[in-house]
C-alpha cells in the first residue's frame, strides 16, 4: 500500500481508527434497523406520549442519517487508502494537511475546499 502524502505511521493509525469507526457505525445502523423491524404497533391514546415518541424518533432519524453519511465518508476514505489516493483533496487534488487528517480522518477535502462546500446556499444569510 503506497500513500501519496501521509507518513506511514500516521496512515496506519488513521487506517486503524477508520476501520474501527466503520465497524461502530455499521453496528449502530444494523441495530437501528433491527429495532425498527421488531417494533410493534402500540395503541397509544395519550397525546403527550405520542408527541414524545415522535420527537424521539426524529432525533434518532437525524442521528442515524448522520451515521449513514459518516459511514459512507469513512468507507470511501478507506477505499482511497487502498487506491493510494488517500490524503489528497477530492476537489483540487492538493495534499490535505496531516493535522486535518488526524482530526478528521475521513475528510475528502482540504480546508479551502471544505470551506467552499460548507458555504450556505446563495441567497441565504
Ligand atoms: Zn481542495
Amino acid at each position: 500500500m503506497s500513500l501519496a502524502t501521509a507518513s506511514p505511521d500516521l496512515s496506519l493509525r488513521l487506517l486503524t481508527q477508520m476501520t474501527k469507526r466503520q465497524e461502530e457505525l455499521r453496528a449502530m445502523l444494523r441495530a437501528a434497523a433491527d429495532a425498527r423491524e421488531n417494533e410493534q404497533p402500540t395503541d397509544v391514546v395519550d397525546f403527550k406520549d405520542v408527541a414524545a415518541e415522535e420527537s424521539r424518533a426524529a432525533v434518532d432519524d437525524l442521528a442515524l442519517s448522520h451515521a449513514a453519511i459518516e459511514l459512507s465518508q469513512v468507507s470511501s476514505a478507506l477505499r482511497r487508502m487502498e487506491e493510494g489516493s488517500y490524503g489528497l483533496c477530492q476537489d483540487c487534488g492538493e495534499a490535505i494537511d496531516e493535522r486535518r487528517l488526524m482530526a478528521l480522518p475521513a475528510t475528502p477535502y482540504c480546508t479551502a475546499c471544505q470551506t467552499i462546500h460548507e458555504r450556505p446556499a446563495p441567497g441565504r444569510r
